[in-house]
């Protein structure tokens, strides 16, 4: 299911291509904006209603569509790698990669049987990575050759490993939104690397999955329109700076104000909440983003980051959602996608913490709410 051909212009991307425009950008205090009621993304269905195009694959598909294809139509697509999981020792205190581990353990839980259908993506190839970062940039990290200075600021040992991780995450992030335009939904067991900007990596992150995963497919002619929606607590520098000037992929960016990176680029929507804000503050902050983004977004797929750290106990993040509120989250980008008919693909994010099993449990629940919408929506269709 897919859409015409984009024309040649659309393929490169970047803030210096001649089709490019300067988009207005906009930050908001959360303590300022207005509750995200129920009237509120009633009101951002009948603008979208109206604005979307006619030739926007069809979202949600219903399970007639899903069994010829020999899919079980309750089922959630879950995107995973055996490579998410290095050989590399990493400095569990500062990045606790068992998490990884610890979630694919709980997913494969008997009570997720029949709930999730498990694909395996194939790592990102140079080429796609090349839509996003600069040859130098990627050609040093391929050849395990970037300067010492630039490894620190990435802050994860330049292996074998780590760089293979890097691609079957970017590959696993492609293969998420392909899923999320076929079935309507879908999540990446890894993912969400924000902090990586086109010539350099920063933060954990080599690659930016999401701005690799989004080029993909405006580059395939897949979509012409995306959302990015960053719930992670850290800003999305890489990918606003990545997305700087091109018009067709919207940036939201919910984070917290104080947390690093103290430099934060403009994304098209910065929605800075102060340290210590709860549930409340938090939810009302992205109903009001969602609001105010998609009817000038009109995106044909959203790209989630679902990062678990504004946990009130991560180490790094500042604010304090309890876990009904990332449950809550969770429910309100998944319904307002679901009733806006857009596709949406999530990646996992940030969360840390001495636990990996903590975090990963934090991890689990856009699991838990994601696959609990498909077997409701299949179910709703007999
Ligand atoms: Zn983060």
């Amino acid at each position: 299911m897919h859409l015409q051909g984009a024309p040649p212009s659309l393929i490169p991307a970047g803030p210096n291509h001649p089709t490019a425009r300067v988009k207005k950008r906009s930050m908001i205090r959360a303590t300022m904006d207005r509750p995200g009621s129920a009237s509120m993304t009633r009101d951002i269905a009948r603008k979208n209603r109206h604005t979307r195009k006619g030739s926007i694959p069809r979202p949600f598909p219903d399970k007639d569509h899903e069994r010829s294809k020999g899919e079980h139509p309750m089922s959630l697509p879950v995107v995973h790698h055996p490579d998410y999981h290095p050989e590399t020792p990493v400095d569990e205190r500062r990045f606790p990669m068992d998490k990884y581990a610890h979630l694919s353990r709980r997913l494969q839980d008997p009570s997720f049987h029949g709930r999730l259908d498990w694909k395996t993506p194939s790592p990102a190839s140079r080429e796609q990575l090349l839509r996003a970062h600069d040859e130098t940039y990627v050609d040093a990290i391929l050849s395990l050759s970037l300067d010492a200075r630039s490894v620190r600021r990435i802050g994860l040992p330049l292996t074998d490993s780590i760089v293979r991780r890097a691609l079957a995450s970017c590959g696993g992030t492609i293969l998420t939104t392909r899923l999320a335009l076929e079935r309507g939904l879908s999540v990446n067991l890894a993912g969400g690397s924000h902090h990586a900007a086109r010539s350099q990596g920063a933060g954990f992150c080599l690659f930016n999955d999401v701005a690799v995963a989004a080029l993909d497919l405006l580059a395939s002619g897949s979509a012409q329109r995306i959302l990015v929606l960053d719930c992670d607590v850290h800003q999305g520098d890489g990918t606003a700076l990545i997305f700087a000037g091109d018009p067709r992929v919207f940036t939201v960016s919910l984070h917290c104000r104080t947390n690093w990176p103290l430099e934060k680029p403009p994304s098209d929507l910065d929605i800075e909440l102060e340290p210590g804000s709860t549930d409340e503050i938090y939810l009302e902050a992205l109903g009001a983003a969602l609001q105010k983004s998609l009817p000038r977004a009109r995106p044909d797929l959203v790209i989630f980051n679902a990062g678990v750290d504004p946990h009130i106990e991560d180490r790094l993040g500042r604010l304090s959602l309890s876990d009904q509120g990332l449950r809550d989250r969770e429910r309100l980008v998944l319904e307002t996608c679901a009733r806006n008919s857009l596709p949406l693909a999530a990646v996992l994010g940030g969360g840390y913490g001495p636990d990996p099993d903590v975090i990963a449990r934090r991890h689990m629940i856009v699991f838990e709410t994601f696959s609990g919408f498909a077997s409701a929506r299949a179910s709703s269709d007999v």
